[in-house]
């Protein structure tokens, strides 16, 4: 497969079944997410997974939790704690997720105690009292088996911000993977950190920097190295939000770019559509589509080149939302 057909092929995401709509839930229900089913899956291949299901807990099954034993979170049995599954989901982990390794992304069902990855309730005493600082117990062995992998949770996929940082990861992720696939090129290295600078600095200028300092005199001898290194940071960086009045910052950075032939009024404009964003009047893609319009009528092409300006598909309708 060239490099050309991973990048048009649809990004593969795993996702928790029971939210693929799938009736797999100890009850025998599901939680279907139309977001994930309809929208996404238009733009996305899906790979539901039911990891409860996979290691013979069948439906409908006895509900099960996260619960501390001798210091350790432990997969139990809600009802009887003394039948423990950790060690069945552990082993079933170690073997799928070797299977795994071409995902472009993962969408976990909240809560689970086998899929929840924030804040998954444990039962902590015999009283019943529990704390919500946990991840199930395959959802961890996932993100420890790919920390790249960007992962999310299908509540906070609600959220407009927190989903638009996690395709821009997915995306970018994509983009990585497409360049170790290529030659082993300093070049194209280089290329990625500089394509990616604005989204970069939409997290805050110093990371443009740090990761640039990785990325400066890297030789062929080093290149293996240099990138393992820079990815690691790099996925994590882009893990930060962006909070409106950096959006901003970067727009007015790409509209110095057409300081010269823009006229008073189009500047006007695109002040007063920044600030109408930074009220929360419009939606980010407003400022974006006008800058975008000026790019086309006066091009730029370091500023063309920014994977900022479309960091994911358009038909996502990502930014749209207010
Ligand atoms: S949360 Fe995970 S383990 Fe539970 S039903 Fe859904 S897919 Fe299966």
């Amino acid at each position: 497969m060239n490099k050309q057909n991973e990048l048009t092929e649809l990004p593969l995401v795993g996702v928790s079944a029971c939210l693929a709509g799938q009736p797999v839930r100890f009850d025998g229900g599901h939680k279907h997410d139309r977001f994930i089913t309809s929208s996404l899956s238009e733009h996305m291949k899906l790979l539901p997974l039911c990891p409860e299901m996979a290691i013979g807990l069948g439906v409908p099954r006895p509900s099960i939790q996260l619960r501390m034993k001798d210091d350790e979170v432990r997969l139990v049995v809600s009802k009887d704690p003394d039948t423990d599954l950790t060690e069945k989901m552990n082993n079933y982990a170690a073997e799928k997720l070797s299977e795994l390794s071409h995902l472009d992304g993962f969408i976990f069902k909240k809560g689970s105690p086998s899929c929840g990855v924030f804040r998954v309730p444990v039962v902590v005493n015999e009283e019943g009292f529990r704390n919500y600082d946990a991840t199930g117990v395959f959802a961890k062995a996932f993100m420890e088996r790919y920390p790249l992998i960007p992962v999310e949770e299908e509540g906070r996929l609600n959220d407009a911000a927190l989903r638009e940082n996690f395709f821009e990861r997915l995306f970018a992720y994509r983009r990585w993977k497409a360049l170790e696939k290529g030659a082993n090129n300093v070049q194209r290295f280089i290329e990625f950190h500089s394509r990616h600078k604005l989204m970069l600095m939409a997290r805050g200028s110093s990371y443009y920097q740090e990761l640039g300092r990785m990325v400066a005199g890297t030789t062929a001898t080093d290149l293996l190295q240099r990138r393992a290194a820079y990815i690691k940071r790099f996925m994590e960086v882009m893990k930060l939000m962006t909070p409106p009045g950096r959006h901003v910052n970067v727009l007015q950075h790409i509209q110095g770019y057409l300081k010269k032939v823009l006229s008073r009024e189009d500047k006007q404009e695109l002040l007063s559509v920044y600030e109408a964003y930074r009220q929360k009047q419009l939606p980010l893609i407003t400022p974006i589509t006008l800058l975008r319009h000026h790019l086309r009528v006066n091009p730029q092409s370091y500023i063309g080149q920014q994977y900022y300006l479309q960091p994911f598909p358009e038909k996502l309708a990502l930014r749209s939302v207010l």
